[in-house]
């Protein structure tokens, strides 16, 4: 049995694990990946103790440089950039590496994006930032500008790395020089944990510094859309997220572990494998079609559909009608309470009901860990079809569809990642959604 695990402070939303199995299962191994939540003071005693009953660990925040200090060897790279995230137990020794600088390169090429002689900004200074330096330098960037938010200790700790070509600024600084809506940049990186789940509203830049960079790259992989690339993505930027960094570097240390090279094809498997992890949810006005289409989804990506009025009803043992006998209010309360509850799922499609935007807690519980489409149906074809007879808003009252709309219209688009049109056949819908996660 392989057993291997993850040095970190909290690590309970860690992806490791998971990618860890899926390599098992593709290579046939039979390993464990364990979590070890270890307090700074106990790093060495834990690595003597941990190097006697297993093959090797990786590393994180906040540890990266803390465990150089308990090694006897450390790789070039490791070394160049100063900073350790994978670690191989052999022969009672214990050797380190650094995979960051590995999985980052084959995250720009897997996205065609090249470095030579551009000017790059890198947000924050810790253990991956270093490792993006490294390569960056290798590469012949232009410049390299460091953003970070402790300028002393930024300077103090990138000593070395800094030269004409590299400098530090400050997040102020940073602001200041987007000020000017012509100024284009780059590429902008995010090597802070900014933006990371649940702290999904933060970005660690304005919208501002965003419009102005030709790539956004956030080293984050959840949410698999940051509030940062949300901004570069509002101004029709490229942007890439860290999860086939994370991949890719996992690989490389598992390569280390195992002595062998493994294909490249198992990086894109298996980071498509961890996409399937983000709900896809649905929203839009009664009637638009989002349980069709919901359904239709979960038959061809063969993923578990849930109706969230659907659930309210079996939760409460109600029709959905009779719920709403003790008012409005009543109902979105009951509302808020099951959609937080959906939200949690994992990989789920979920359609929900046509007041879920109503409410913002719901709208950013189902952020957390989905996409959100609103299918936006023509008005005219939504009154032409829809049976009020089941829908509480509109019983008896057709004409109220309007005033609905116009009520709701802003809040679809403020809440959605992407519009998609039905206007035409399901087929059509299903297949821009698709396509938009396979992206
Ligand atoms: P780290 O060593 O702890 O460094 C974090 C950096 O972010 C430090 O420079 C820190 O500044 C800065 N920072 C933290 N909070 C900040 C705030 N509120 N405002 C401004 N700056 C702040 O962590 P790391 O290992 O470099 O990881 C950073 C991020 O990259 C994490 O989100 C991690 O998940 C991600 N990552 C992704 C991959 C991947 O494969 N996709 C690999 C590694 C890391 P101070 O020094 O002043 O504290």
């Amino acid at each position: 049995m392989l057993r291997l695990g993850l040095l970190g402070e909290k690590l309970s939303h860690s992806l490791s694990p998971k990618i860890h199995k899926f390599l098992f299962d593709e290579l046939n191994i039979e390993g464990n990946y364990s979590l070890f939540e270890i307090e700074k003071n106990m790093i060495s005693n834990f690595l003597k103790k941990i190097s006697k009953e297993t093959t090797g660990i990786n590393v994180t925040i906040p540890y990266k440089l803390e465990v150089m200090n308990s090694l006897d060897w450390i790789s070039k790279e490791a070394k160049e950039i100063g900073a350790v995230n994978t670690i191989y137990f052999k022969e009672n020794k214990k050797y380190g590496y650094n995979t960051d600088y590995f999985g980052f390169s084959r995250l720009l090429e897997q996205n065609n994006i090249q470095v030579k002689d551009k000017e790059i900004v890198i947000l924050g200074a810790g253990g991956v930032a270093r490792a993006v330096i490294v390569y960056l330098k290798n590469k012949m960037a232009k410049e390299i500008i460091i953003v970070a938010r402790d300028l002393n200790k930024a300077k103090k700790n990138l000593k070395e790395l800094l030269d004409k070509k590299v400098k530090v600024i400050s997040f102020e600084d940073l602001e200041k020089i987007n000020e000017k809506e012509n100024k284009e940049g780059e590429i902008l990186i995010n090597c802070t944990p900014l933006g990371m789940y649940p702290e999904v509203e933060i970005s660690p830049v304005s919208e501002k510094v965003s419009r102005n960079y030709g790539i956004s790259i956030d080293l984050i992989y959840n949410p698999i859309e940051t509030k940062f690339l949300k901004n570069a993505k509002k101004y029709n930027k490229k942007f890439i997220n860290g999860m086939f960094m994370l991949v890719a570097q996992a690989i490389a240390a598992e390569e280390i572990w195992l002595n062998k090279k493994i294909e490249n094809g198992i990086i894109e498997k298996i980071s498509k494998k961890l996409n399937q992890d983000t709900n896809i949810i649905l929203i839009g006005m009664p009637g638009c079609g989002k349980t069709y289409v919901g359904k239709k989804l979960s038959e061809k990506l063969d993923r578990e559909f849930i109706d969230s009025d659907d659930y309210i009803e079996k939760k409460e043992g109600k029709k959905i009608q009779d719920l709403f006998l003790d008012g409005e209010d009543c109902f979105r309360k009951i509302e808020t309470k099951a959609i937080a509850e959906i939200s949690l799922k994992k990989g789920k499609i979920i359609s929900t009901g046509g007041g879920v935007v109503k409410n913002y807690k719901n709208m950013e519980a189902l952020k957390k860990n989905g996409i959100i489409f609103f299918l936006n149906r023509p008005l005219e074809k939504i009154v032409e079809e829809i049976d009020v007879n089941s829908r509480p808003l509109l019983f008896n009252n057709k004409e109220k569809i309007y005033s609905i709309y116009n009520e709701r219209l802003e809040k679809y688009k403020k809440y959605s990642d992407y519009v998609v049109e039905n206007k035409t056949y399901v087929e059509e819908v299903i297949g821009a959604i698709i396509k938009i996660m396979e992206n």
